[in-house]
């Protein structure tokens, strides 16, 4: 049988500990048998990255730019115990960090749906997407304790050195104060990266805040979500799709009680609590999927979880391990789609969606890893464990 052909190179990021190992065994067990596969390769790996003083996540990131579609595996963000166990010369920054910054964009997260594996919430048929905004809020914020008799005020000042002052507490006991900001270019490019990511994959969207508390900080997000609608309106209407805009409170409530099939905008600390909500609410990490959006649509692809580390110093042990691959497979199926779209290949389109239709066929057969064993239920199925390249050969298989 020839080969799927592929006309642009997707941007290929290697990682780390045991999801590298599965990296190579995804491409040789289920991409490069059946697709000719090019991609420009960069090896996030820690030991390259310590190497290349980093550079190689920036040209990793700046190809993508180049590109339009990237795959990544995990990588370590390094730490103390990583500075020794690695020997680094820096303790490098995280490499998604880098990445979203270079690339301004917004991570989403959607779960992968099996027959069987049933979410703790039992309604939600369907999957629910996150996004995330990642930028400012707590997350830059200036705190400060005070003691009792100090205040605490909000200090503006211009470029000619005028200055608006409000008080914001006078304290007769000890206390805390904390200043946080966003940027409008900011929340606009969060706005465009949901809006585009709702009409691509049909989806209807909420987004929250708590503006009626939060009347000029969060009003303004919402003010600007307003704005960047108006754009993408005629797209929503025409595919049928609606936008929502709640308060946070009322958002967790439909989100409970709704089907799922949804995308849900969040505000970067409520998105950092309800995605982990969301996501054990699903079942297991490894199922969790992931893609970063730019504004003007760019894609890298990744699993939502780690290296896991735990099974990686089994596997060194020369033990088998049974970790799932599916999250790592959809960051592979995904990008695939997204070049095939880009570039009018649908065999590669068609080729990627039958090969996640292999992985869930597998699953819901019974064949799966350790970690999806107690959350399966299917009448007349009985589970059975595989190891990691079991499973990767019992998908080939239904290829
Ligand atoms: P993790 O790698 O996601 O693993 C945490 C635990 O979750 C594992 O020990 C395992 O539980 C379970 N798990 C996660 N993914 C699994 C899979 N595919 N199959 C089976 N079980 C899975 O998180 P971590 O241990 O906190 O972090 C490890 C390293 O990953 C760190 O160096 C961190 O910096 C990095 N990290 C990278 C990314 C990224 O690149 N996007 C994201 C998060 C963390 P059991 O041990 O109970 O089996
Ligand atoms: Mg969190």
């Amino acid at each position: 049988m020839a080969k799927i052909q592929m006309k642009t190179p997707l941007v290929e990021m290697d990682g780390d500990e045991m999801t590298r190992i599965l990296w190579q065994e995804i491409k040789d067990i289920l991409l490069t048998p059946y697709i000719d596969l090019k991609t420009e390769y960069y090896d996030l790996g820690l030991p390259h990255r310590d190497e290349t003083d980093d550079r190689v996540t920036v040209e990793s990131a700046e190809a993508t730019k180049r590109l339009g579609v990237a795959v990544k595996c995990a990588t370590i963000t390094p730490n103390v115990q990583r500075m020794s166990e690695y020997h680094l010369k820096k303790m490098w920054k995280s490499p998604n960090g880098t990445i979203r910054r270079i690339l301004d964009g917004t991570v989403f997260r959607a779960p992968i749906l099996c027959e069987g594996i049933v979410p703790y919430i039992p309604g939600w048929k369907r999957p629910i997407v996150l996004a995330r905004h990642a930028y400012g809020d707590v997350y830059s914020a200036v705190d400060e304790e005070l003691e009792a008799g100090e205040k605490a005020y909000l200090v503006v000042e211009n470029e000619k050195g005028e200055v608006r002052r409000r008080l914001i507490h006078a304290f007769d006991g000890a206390g805390v104060v904390q200043g946080m900001h966003n940027t409008d270019a900011s929340v606009r490019s969060f706005a465009h990266s949901c809006f585009r990511y709702a009409v691509e994959n049909n989806i209807p969207m909420i987004f929250s805040t708590k503006d009626t508390i939060s009347k000029q900080y969060d009003g303004r997000f919402k003010k600007i979500f307003e704005e960047v609608y108006e754009e993408y309106r005629a797209q929503f209407e025409e595919k049928g799709i609606w936008y929502l805009y709640t308060l946070i409170d009322d958002a967790v409530a439909r989100v409970v009680r709704s089907e799922g099939g949804l995308l849900w905008a969040c505000k970067n600390y409520d998105g950092d609590v309800m995605s982990d909500m969301v996501a054990t609410a699903y079942g297991s990490l490894g199922m969790m999927s992931s893609v970063l959006v730019s504004p003007d649509g760019k894609y890298e692809y990744e699993a939502a979880h780690g290296t896991v580390t735990r099974h990686y110093y089994k596997h060194l042990k020369g033990e088998k391990t049974s970790t799932n691959s599916v999250a790592t497979i959809f960051a592979w199926t995904g990008a695939l789609k997204k070049r095939g779209e880009l570039d009018e290949t649908p065999e590669l389109v068609a080729f990627a969606e039958k090969l996640e239709k292999a992985t869930k066929a597998t699953i819901e057969a019974g064949e799966m890893t350790g970690d999806l064993i107690p959350l399966f239920h299917r009448e007349g199925v009985s589970p059975k464990k595989l190891d990691s390249e079991e499973f990767l050969r019992a998908i080939a298989a239904r290829l």
